[in-house]
């Protein structure tokens, strides 16, 4: 009956299945949670206000095809995102920019290192932390020292659950430092927020007659991985499966589980208009909290309260929710192992970020997904 089974509905999920219904193929969706969506889900909450329940997610691309084929869904509300980081109670634009420099050492040091900087690097370029640490010239060091300190290090030991000694270097020297005011967060050409929302985006992705969706649906439970051969509630499957969840799942964790760091977060109402000067605010020196983001920024949404989000990073354990892979050459060289497991099942096609096992934005899963479905075609 089905020419394809998709395991999840979020980015990926989503986008294969539409492009695929729109081949000719009848698709049946199964989605563990009871909403599609993804991690991109959002919802009213109780008072009202359109919340992320899994993290901030703000849509951007350089990619237009990308673009053009989520912008039959929804309309967009224009929107660029800006990060502050409070680095002892002042609020600095992140990634770091002249604008920040002036906020850091007032406006004679700023102005001498923006010239150094134009001089050196050219005017509206980036520099990274690492070539500025290389520089024979101390004030360029000063600022690299500053960014590294104030605004990288302490953010990623909470993130990462590292100590400084445990940084990657690799990540570090990639640590940008704007020679711009630029203030936006990302830098993409198409940026914005779907105008009625992510959820309302997926609904119409998923609303076609060739598509059927099953919430509260565990592929666990419907699907039966053996000998090569895939089955479907009981019986054999000989259309194709997309499964985009976590790999080792699906094979119950038989070489070990895959890491992952994963996300509390804490929401909470406040009775005021907006409760900070922008979406998101990274702490960077402080608090065990990495950051807190305020929808209504994102959104638009005009209501008399707002709902304010703190996010509190965390080691994956059994029962969590898998958010950021943690790539090294260990978990590498397990998840090749079960790749190669996959491997056996010809009618077996993985992709997203959880199956994958990398971290995807949300245009790169689109994109995967759609130049999975062009081969197909
Ligand atoms: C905190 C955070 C913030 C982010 N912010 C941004 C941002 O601002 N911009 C951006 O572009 N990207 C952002 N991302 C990345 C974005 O979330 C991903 O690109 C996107 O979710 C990828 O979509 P996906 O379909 O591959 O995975 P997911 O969204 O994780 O969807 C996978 C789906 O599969 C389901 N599933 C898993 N296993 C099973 C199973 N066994 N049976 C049935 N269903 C199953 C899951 O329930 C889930 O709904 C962010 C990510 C995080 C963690």
């Amino acid at each position: 009956m089905y020419d394809w089974i998709i395991v999840g509905a979020g980015m990926t999920g989503a986008t294969a299945a539409r492009a695929l219904a729109e081949q000719g193929k009848q698709i049946l969706v199964i989605e563990k949670r009871a909403q599609i969506g993804g991690n991109a889900y959002d919802c009213k909450d109780e008072a009202g206000v359109l919340v992320h329940r899994y993290g901030p997610h703000i849509f951007h691309t350089n990619d237009e095809e990308v673009w053009a084929f989520l912008s039959r869904f929804t309309t967009w509300r224009r929107y660029k995102h800006k990060v502050l980081a409070d680095v002892d109670g002042e609020y600095m634009p992140v990634p770091f920019n002249l604008n920040s420099m002036v906020i850091a050492f007032g406006f004679r040091k700023a102005e001498q290192m923006r010239k150094l900087l134009v001089e050196r690097y050219g005017e509206g370029n980036c520099v990274t932390i690492l070539e500025l640490r290389k520089s024979d010239d101390p004030l360029l060091c000063e600022l690299a020292e500053f960014v590294y300190e104030n605004i990288f290090k302490y953010y990623t030991v909470k993130q990462w659950g590292v100590t400084p000694e445990e940084i990657d270097p690799a990540v570090t020297a990639r640590v940008p430092v704007r020679i711009s005011k630029e203030n936006g967060y990302f830098t993409d050409c198409y940026q914005g927020m779907p105008e009625n929302g992510y959820t309302a985006m997926f609904q119409n992705m998923l609303d076609h007659p060739s598509i059927t969706v099953r919430c509260e649906t565990d592929a666990k439970d419907v699907l039966a991985l053996a000998d090569g051969k895939i089955a479907f509630e009981g019986k054999p499957f000989d259309g194709k499966v997309l499964y985009t969840g976590a790999l080792d799942e699906l094979f119950d964790g038989k070489y070990g589980r895959l890491p992952y760091r994963s996300l509390d977060f804490v929401f909470e109402t406040l009775s005021k208009e907006y409760a900070q000067l922008c979406g998101t605010i990274n702490y960077t020196v402080d608090k065990d909290y990495t950051r807190v983001t305020e929808f209504k920024h994102l959104t638009g949404q005009k209501c008399p309260v707002t709902t304010v989000m703190k996010e509190y990073s965390k080691p994956c354990g059994e029962g969590d929710i898998p958010y950021y892979p943690i790539a090294n050459a260990d978990s590498k060289e397990l998840y090749a192992k079960y790749r190669e497991e996959a491997g056996k099942y010809p009618a077996l096609y993985l992709a997203g970020r959880l199956a994958e096992f990398r971290y995807y934005n949300m245009d790169a899963a689109a994109a995967s997904a759609l130049a999975l479905c062009h081969k197909e075609k």
